[in-house]
């Protein structure tokens, strides 16, 4: 294979042509842009407490399983790798990789659903969003601003749905999802290898844990498809292994069909830089329709049978009720809160829901366990 050249593409995010952040700072001294956003989204503090963060299985569950910080981690791999391959961004893929999942609340989907039924009457929650509140503003670290003063592009791509609702109101970050822009390839990339790495790590996780048979992984076409060949290789792998090698091989088959259709795209569409992909009115980066069909098949079955499994259900319930315990004793007694979060709830009853929902959607699900028996 030829070598890759380290050129960025024309319509890849250069950052001297980028928009800079909201708080004007020197330039570094070694690093690019995206790379310093990279590393103080490493250095705050909603990044180190990923880790006890619930992908689908709670954090005691067991040791083996995804976390939100694993999960992030195989985002960045498979986001860099095509983002080299396509001449993209890759400190900037990097960066959007690993800040995509910081909002999102303790115990997964269940609480972030049962967070926006608490917030439903002061504006909702929305875990994309709040990954944007993050890095805006609720790491306060930094002397000069609030947040990690990101550039624009990292925010860009963090900001992956919006309601037009919220969109309004932030500015020109919002302004795309009023117009029905898109955002640029970077952005767009994260957001699939996002899909890539839970489909195929929850495959792996969901048949750890018993949840999920090979019988009915076999009835999947991208599974079956790697399955035989790898069972025909080595007739006598035991199932670990053989799991393990159709899964680097369903990885390895998206993730070419991703570049290769999207290379395809990008040539079709021959954009002169990133604003003529931010004003096509459709995505660039995706699968071929073959992959396309046999990925939302695989999501699909994973969400009849993984997410919506009886025991991962049970579970969420349990998690359910402890948020929204917390929040209505967080409501009731603010003073309940470290002190910066009791101050911002103090300013109105608005303030207030959004301060305590700061507060328990930055939590780890061991400490939410912890709050809940002190609190219920
Ligand atoms: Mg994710």
């Amino acid at each position: 294979m030829k070598p890759i050249p380290d050129a960025l593409a024309p319509w890849a995010a250069h950052e001297e042509r980028g928009r800079g952040r909201r708080y004007a700072e020197p330039p570094a001294d070694y690093r690019g842009e995206y790379q310093r956003d990279r590393d103080r989204i490493i250095h705050s503090t909603a990044f180190r407490r990923l880790v006890y963060k619930t992908q689908v299985f709670v954090n005691h569950e067991g040791d083996l399983y995804r976390t939100r910080l694993t999960h992030s981690l195989e985002v960045a791999q498979i986001a860099r790798t095509v983002a080299r391959a396509l001449h993209l961004n890759e400190p900037l893929v990097e960066a959007i990789s690993l800040a995509h999942d910081l909002g999102h609340t303790p115990f997964g989907h269940a609480g972030q659903d049962a967070l926006n039924e608490c917030m439903q009457s002061h504006g909702g929650f929305e875990h994309n969003l709040q990954s944007l509140r993050v890095v805006d503003e609720l790491e306060a670290k930094y002397a000069d601003f609030p947040g990690l003063n990101l550039t624009w592009e990292t925010r860009e791509g963090i900001l992956k749905h919006c309601s037009r609702r919220n969109a309004r109101e932030l500015g020109d970050l919002g302004e795309r999802f009023l117009k029905r822009h898109q955002p640029g390839l970077e952005a767009q990339l994260v957001n699939l290898a996002d899909a890539i790495a839970y489909n195929n790590h929850d495959v792996d996780d969901g048949f750890r844990a018993g949840l999920i048979s090979l019988e009915q992984l076999c009835e999947q076409s991208l599974f079956r498809e790697h399955y035989d060949e790898v069972h025909r290789s080595w007739p006598d792998l035991e199932d670990r292994r053989l799991i393990y090698e159709v899964i680097r091989r369903m990885i390895g088959h998206v993730v070419t069909d991703l570049i290769e259709h999207t290379a395809a795209g990008i040539e079709s569409l021959a954009p002169e830089d990133i604003e003529d992909v931010r004003h096509h009115n459709q995505l660039v980066v995706g699968f071929s329709e073959s992959v396309f069909e046999m990925h939302t098949g695989l999501k699909k079955f994973l969400r009849e049978n993984l997410y919506r499994h009886e025991q991962v259900r049970s579970m969420n319930e349990k998690t359910r009720a402890m948020i929204e315990v917390l929040f209505e004793r967080y409501m009731s007694d603010p003073a309940e809160m470290p002190d910066w979060f009791r101050d911002k709830a103090s300013a109105g009853d608005a303030e207030r829901a959004r301060a305590v929902a700061d507060y328990i959607a930055g939590m780890t699900d061991r400490f939410a366990i912890a709050e809940h028996e002190r609190l219920a």
